[in-house]
This record gives C-alpha cells, sequence and structure tokens, in this order.
C-alpha cells in the first residue's frame, strides 16, 4: 500500500514539473497591509519575477477544502502594475476572468503590482480577522505552487497579535516578516489575528490560537481545554501518525457574526466560532462534532491522503470531486467518533447526531432521482444558487456525501466489525491509509478509488467496490440503515415530551418540523423547505411562503411548537395565514402526530456503537 502510494506522489510530481527554461529563480515578494481590515480592506503589494516582455499572471481558482472555484476574485479591485515606475497596463483573458495579461516592456525583471482586496466574505470584525492568502495573491501562469518561493509579510492593525503555523515570523512594529516558503505552504497557513488573541497550549504538538470579539481576554472553560488535550493523542492513536511540524494550530475565531464556519489546512485549520462556544463544555458541545474535530481530522483526511483528481500543480486546473464522499463522509464519520473519544460529547449524543441525519437524510425526496456521486458537484452548483441555497433542499439532496458518507462509513466499520468477530475495525484501514510512513511534515498522498478498495480487501476481503458501487453511483430511495441496525440500534421517532433529545444541535432550535408537519419553517415564519407529501404540502404549504398568523394570532415557533404538542390529544387543524408574493391565503394543515423527534433505540446483539466511540 505505502510503496504504490508513494510511486503514485512521484508520478503525479514528475508529470507537473516544469520546463527548467520557466522556473523563475528569485522569489514573489507579498507584502499585504491588513491595517485597514476592519474596514473590509486589504492593500497589497506584489512584485513578481518575470523573464521580460508581456506576462500572464492568474488568481487563485479553486479554494482547497471549498470544492469549488470559489476564490472571490471580483474582490479584486484597483490593480495598477509598473516596472520600473512605469505604468504598466494590464488586459483580463477573454476565456478566463482569472488571468490577466501585463504589456511589460521586453528586458524587464520584476513586475510591481499594487491593488486591493474588498472582504465580503465575513472573515473580519472590528477586533479580529483570519486572513487567507489566496485572495490577497497572483502568480505567473504556469507555476507549480508546490516548487515556488515566495516571501510573504503582513501589516496588522496597530497592536494587534497573530498566530500561524508559518515558519520564521519576525515582528518590526506591526509588520511581521516571515520566513520564505513555497505558494502552495503559504496558501495553506492562513493567519489568525487580532486585538484578544490568547494561546494555550494542548500537549506537545497542538495549541489552541483564540481571536475573540469580546472586549475581555479569551477564556477557555477548563473541560473543554482537557477535550482538546485528549482530541490530539485520540486522533493519533487513531492513524498512527501526524503530517504537521508541531505545534498544529486550532485558529478559531470566537464571534457572533462569523460563526459556524472552518477550513481545514496540513498545520492548521480555521475554526469560526461563536463568542462564547469555548466558554462552558454545554456551548462548545454544538460546534464539536461537526467543526473542531472535523476540522481537525482533515490535516489526515484531506491534507495528506487526498484523492488524485484534487492534486493539481495550481489552483487553476477544474479539481474533479467524485471521492468527496471520502474526503468529508469518512471526515464526517471520524470527527463525531473523535468527539466522542475525546469528551465533547457523551455516547447519548453521538446516538442523537446519528439519527437526526438518517431522518434528514430520508426526508430528502430529491435523493430517488440524484445519486450520492452526483452531489458531489454541489459546492460547484451553489456558486450558482446564490443566498437561496438552502432553499427547498429536500428536493436538491444538497450535499448528502457528507452525512450520507458518515452512514456509509458506519455501515463498513460494523460490517468488519461483525465479520471479525471485533477482532478488526475501521479503525485498522485508518491507521494503514491515513497513517503511512511516520511522523512527517506536510505532503500529499494522492489515492483513487481502486487504492481505497484495496486498503479496505487488507483489513476484510469483500465486495467493496459492490458495495461502495450501490450506494454511491445509484440513486437509492433510503439512506443506509444496515450501520445503526448492525450497531444494536432502531431508528425510531420519539415524541420530543417523553424522550429528552441529547442531540447538540437540536437544542433550541425551534425551526425544524420536517418529520411532524413536514416543513422547515424558520424564526420570522419564513418556510424554507416542505417535504413532498408531508401534510404541510398537503395543506398547500410550499418554500418561499411566510407564514404570517397561526390560528388568528401572530405567528411564532414557540406558539407553533406549543400547538403541535397540544393537537396531538385535541385534533384540530391549524390555520395559517400565509403570504405568497403579494397574495394571502388562508391555508388548513390537519396534523395530529404531536412533536417527532428522531432517536435510536436500543436494539438486539451487541452494542458495536458503544465499542466504536471507546477511547483508544
Ligand atoms: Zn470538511
Amino acid at each position: 500500500m505505502r510503496a504504490r502510494a508513494v510511486v503514485l506522489l512521484a508520478a503525479v510530481l514528475a508529470a507537473f514539473a516544469p520546463a527548467p527554461a520557466v522556473r523563475a529563480a528569485a522569489p514573489l515578494v507579498l507584502v499585504v497591509d491588513a491595517r485597514d481590515v476592519t474596514r473590509s480592506i486589504l492593500h497589497v503589494a506584489l512584485d513578481v519575477p518575470i523573464a521580460g516582455g508581456p506576462a500572464t499572471l492568474v488568481f487563485p481558482k479553486w479554494v482547497a477544502g471549498e470544492h469549488a472555484p470559489a476564490n472571490p476574485v471580483a474582490d479584486l479591485a484597483l490593480l495598477v502594475a509598473s516596472v520600473d515606475g512605469k505604468t504598466v497596463a494590464w488586459t483580463r483573458d477573454p476565456y478566463d476572468p482569472f488571468s490577466f495579461t501585463f504589456a511589460a516592456p521586453a528586458g524587464a525583471t520584476t513586475l510591481h503590482l499594487t491593488y486591493a482586496v474588498l472582504l465580503e466574505s465575513g472573515h473580519a470584525t472590528d477586533r479580529l480577522a483570519l486572513l487567507d492568502w489566496n485572495p490577497a495573491l497572483l502568480y505567473p501562469a504556469g507555476t507549480v505552487i508546490a516548487t515556488t518561493t515566495i516571501e510573504a509579510a503582513l501589516i496588522v492593525p496597530p497592536g494587534w497579535d497573530f498566530a500561524t503555523a508559518l515558519d520564521g515570523p519576525k515582528r518590526t512594529g506591526d509588520r511581521i516578516d516571515f520566513a520564505p516558503v513555497s505558494v502552495e505552504r503559504l496558501i495553506d497557513s492562513p493567519v489568525l489575528t487580532g486585538a484578544n488573541l490568547a494561546r494555550f497550549p494542548l500537549g506537545a504538538t497542538a495549541e489552541l490560537d483564540v481571536a475573540s470579539d469580546s472586549p475581555v481576554a479569551p477564556v477557555v472553560d477548563k473541560a473543554v481545554l482537557a477535550h482538546f488535550t485528549a482530541l490530539v493523542p485520540q486522533a493519533q492513536a487513531l492513524f498512527g501518525s501526524h503530517h504537521w511540524r508541531s505545534p498544529y494550530h486550532f485558529l478559531i475565531t470566537a464571534s457572533d457574526t462569523i460563526s459556524y464556519t472552518g477550513l481545514e489546512h496540513h498545520e492548521s485549520s480555521w475554526n469560526g466560532v461563536d463568542t462564547d462556544t469555548l466558554e462552558s463544555e454545554a456551548a462548545c458541545k454544538k460546534w464539536a462534532g461537526d467543526l473542531l474535530t472535523h476540522e481537525f481530522t482533515h490535516s489526515w483526511n484531506g491534507k495528506y491522503r487526498r484523492p488524485a483528481g484534487l492534486v493539481r500543480p495550481d489552483d487553476q486546473a477544474d479539481e474533479t470531486t467524485e471521492l468527496l464522499w471520502v474526503y468529508e463522509g469518512l471526515t464526517e464519520y471520524y470527527s463525531e467518533i473523535l468527539a466522542v473519544r475525546s469528551g465533547f460529547w457523551t455516547p447519548a449524543e453521538y446516538r442523537a447526531a446519528l439519527a437526526a441525519k438518517y431522518a434528514a437524510l430520508d426526508a430528502k425526496t430529491g435523493r430517488a432521482t440524484r445519486s450520492l456521486a452526483d452531489t458531489t458537484f454541489d459546492e460547484r452548483l451553489r456558486l450558482t444558487a446564490g443566498p437561496h441555497a438552502t432553499f427547498a433542499s429536500a428536493r436538491r439532496a444538497s450535499e448528502d456525501y457528507y452525512d450520507e458518507g458518515e452512514l456509509i462509513w458506519l455501515d463498513a466499520d460494523t460490517l468488519i466489525r461483525e465479520r471479525t468477530h471485533g477482532a478488526r475495525s475501521l479503525d485498522d484501514f485508518a491507521r494503514a491509509f491515513y497513517g503511512i510512513g511516520s511522523d512527517t511534515p506536510p505532503a500529499v498522498v494522492p489515492y483513487t478509488r481502486g487504492d481505497l478498495v484495496a486498503a479496505l480487501n487488507a483489513v476484510l476481503p469483500f465486495d467493496w467496490e459492490g458495495f461502495f458501487h450501490a450506494r454511491i453511483d445509484v440513486p437509492a430511495a433510503h439512506p443506509p440503515l444496515d450501520g445503526i441496525t448492525r450497531g444494536g440500534y432502531a431508528f425510531a421517532f420519539a415524541a420530543k415530551a417523553e424522550t429528552p433529545n441529547p442531540e447538540p444541535r437540536a437544542g433550541g432550535n425551534a425551526t425544524d418540523y420536517r418529520y411532524d408537519l413536514g416543513a422547515s419553517i424558520g424564526g420570522t415564519g419564513n418556510v424554507n423547505d416542505v417535504i413532498a407529501g408531508s401534510p404541510a404540502a398537503r395543506a398547500g404549504l410550499a418554500p418561499g411562503m411566510t407564514i404570517v398568523a397561526l390560528d388568528g394570532r401572530r405567528f411564532s415557533t414557540a406558539a407553533l411548537t406549543a400547538t403541535i404538542a397540544r393537537d396531538a390529544t385535541a385534533k384540530a387543524p391549524l390555520t395559517l395565514l400565509v403570504t405568497n408574493h403579494q397574495a394571502f391565503a388562508t391555508l388548513d394543515l390537519t396534523y395530529d402526530g404531536g412533536i417527532r423527534v428522531p432517536v435510536l433505540m436500543r436494539g438486539t446483539g451487541t452494542d458495536l456503537i458503544a465499542a466504536i466511540v471507546e477511547p483508544r
């Protein structure tokens, strides 16, 4: 396995090697002035070595981890080019808005650029910023970013501190100069900066860097810190080795305005949480399994081992995303398991999360006509969906490769455990596939679906290709349930009042009526989604409508929840006054099933799910 992967990597790198004649010896020199970042603007200066004559530079197009050509070239503004102080004209490629040609004179050796980056993307507040380098960068067309050197500097607002995985930072006033690095490593190493930034060591190999929107120094609850500290050796035990240079940086923006977002990197991750998330164990639960442990798991699954279709010489060529059910699905599987193994979640919270995911996937009517493989296009499709990406999501079956990927890997794990009578598990595959070699600096080892099948066959000889074909390549009316039943549990709906639901994300979520009324309804009565064939659909409710009143009184989700619970015995229809574009209408919604919450009930057989989440 290891030899095969290393040979493949060497072949990939050889294919990408540039002809020696076009290799520029001098580094690119980049200075990003972030002193106006609180006013949502970066001022950038870039020196690019050129060979004389017209030069073509590109703005990085695809964003690693975002699975789409989503780097915001529209935010690049005020572009001025010069050679030896004389302005040089530029034009944009008529076929590629990410490509620019500069009319540099013959004999020119350095092209000097100045431009602004208009930050629209929610990476900064008045007290902190998470700065990615790729929205502030151009490089010569044809650059092999893994082998091209760049010297980067950042100027932060007065007195702001910073944290990053980049080497050798030298601070002079508010300017930080980093050691020369490859363009690839620079893009993979964002900088967290803020007025209130604190570092918390997590053992010898990782640290938590927290910039907070709070006016006082960031606070991390003792138990939360203990879970982060346990997470690092739990992941190391699972994968066998790691591929960052210590310390790994959990870069945290604690801000109510840019929360629940994140991006994985080799030696760090950006995790955007609420201002108070790290201040209590209860608040942190909401973010643990799907964000904090998720982005960390990506250091192995996605950054080190990477689907071959995502490995390219630069960020211009299109990615092929067909293995995202591994990249994201297996990450989702192990991140939730690691959330339990490191103490962020209880086993009951994990089971509740599984139940919620199964129910949500099963409610998606779009799944019957769309394979899971087709959903791996969704980040690209989302670029065309604008602010309505969550509108009618059940019919879209959006991004199912995350959560359905998780259920498929649970299916595989329980299968291995059952057939080997507990002697082997998916953890054996994880150690062999993701932990090959010893601890190393960042490296990329590509894999194909065939490599994956071969590695699983080494753990348990089985028709893994057939297993994946049935679950990935063809539409299925229902998500895979075998992992849950083989794991010793039965999926069911329970009344909320009878069964306390410990599902972390369900706490306080009054908008999810998919399993009773059959609709997802926001706090202002905005109808985001309606499940086909549900009581809400039969009443005539549709995505895009707004519920103004319920039973003759102004709408609120609290009143709706109370009415549904009461009507489980009263059996009265709900009268909804709704707006649809400019029209008002009254709809009668007949439903008497009470509140329904997805749960896992203990079934028969060995409790494999308990064994899976056992700390290592
Ligand atoms: Zn991810």
